[in-house]
């Protein structure tokens, strides 16, 4: 990242080297409420990348000189699973990993209101499972997706979403050879209702023009996804609206 490359990432036709136009983010599929013990969890696959996110809480928080007695604090822990890389990751936190954790709790306090549960923590798990560039992105999707399956208070859903420069074109979302071999990538998180940014990191290089082009980009990229995230948690509600009508009709066939 960085300095023009020799490799062709952007073709004579304006395509990508996996075939996207510059404007255009990878598949991606988002379910809600896939795991029974957490209270809220979420399972994202963007493009190569997938991604689990599960949440506890607001629960009492441990150890006690950490508890706030005014807010809820938000603790997220994003690790790479040893089998998600293609040189195998050595198990627990990295620099990466520490740094990464950290500005995505920042990101969650802007959205969740915290002041609502004193003492409390809120604890988010980003496991990723298989990585191919993109990772904090869709990890702070899925968790978004996660908190709102866990039932905890927020002023709105958190998109992660990327832009960047390949080529000298300001391209979405980066593979893994574009961000490689590619000359600036920005990932963003970004509060659809607002239009807020709450996290925003920018690697290499490109003229203002160019950042405000691939903010523009993330922008409008971030609605798309935001209709994903509220679709899994309608089809999260539908089942358990399902699961609770038969859990009542089977109590009322015992009392007849
Ligand atoms: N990566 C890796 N080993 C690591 C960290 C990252 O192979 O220890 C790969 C992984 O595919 C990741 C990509 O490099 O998605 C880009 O990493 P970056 O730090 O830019 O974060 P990301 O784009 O995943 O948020």
């Amino acid at each position: 990242m960085g300095m023009k490359s020799d490799i062709k990432l952007i073709d004579e036709n304006g395509l990508r080297i996996d075939g996207r136009k510059p404007d255009e983010l990878r598949p991606i599929k988002i379910e809600a409420g896939v795991l029974k013990r957490a209270d809220g969890s979420a399972y994202v696959e963007w493009g190569k990348n997938k991604i689990l996110a599960a949440v506890y809480g607001p629960r009492e928080a441990h150890p006690r000189h950490l508890q706030d007695s005014t807010k809820a604090i938000i603790q997220c822990r994003y690790n790479m699973a040893p089998f998600s890389v293609s040189d195998r990751k050595r198990p627990g936190p990295d620099r990466r990993s520490v740094e990464i954790s950290k500005i995505i709790s920042e990101a969650f306090e802007s959205v969740i209101m915290t002041e609502l549960f004193p003492r409390s923590s809120i604890d988010v798990f980003i496991e990723v499972l298989q990585a191919n560039a993109g990772t904090r992105c869709a990890g702070i999707t899925a968790a978004a997706v996660a908190l709102a399956d866990a039932g905890v208070p927020m002023k709105d859903l958190v998109v992660g979403v990327a832009a960047g420069k390949v080529d000298d074109t300001v391209v979405l979302d980066l593979g893994k050879e574009e961000d490689n071999y590619g000359q600036a990538d920005v990932p963003m998180a970004i509060v659809p209702r607002t239009g807020d940014i709450v996290l925003l990191q920018m690697d290499g290089d490109m003229t203002e023009e160019e950042l405000f082009k691939a903010m523009d980009m993330s922008m409008e990229a971030a609605k798309y996804i935001y209709e994903l995230q509220k679709d899994a948690l309608r089809r999260r509600y539908a089942v358990i609206a399902q699961e609770e009508k038969e859990e009542i009709e089977s109590i009322e066939e015992g009392i007849e």
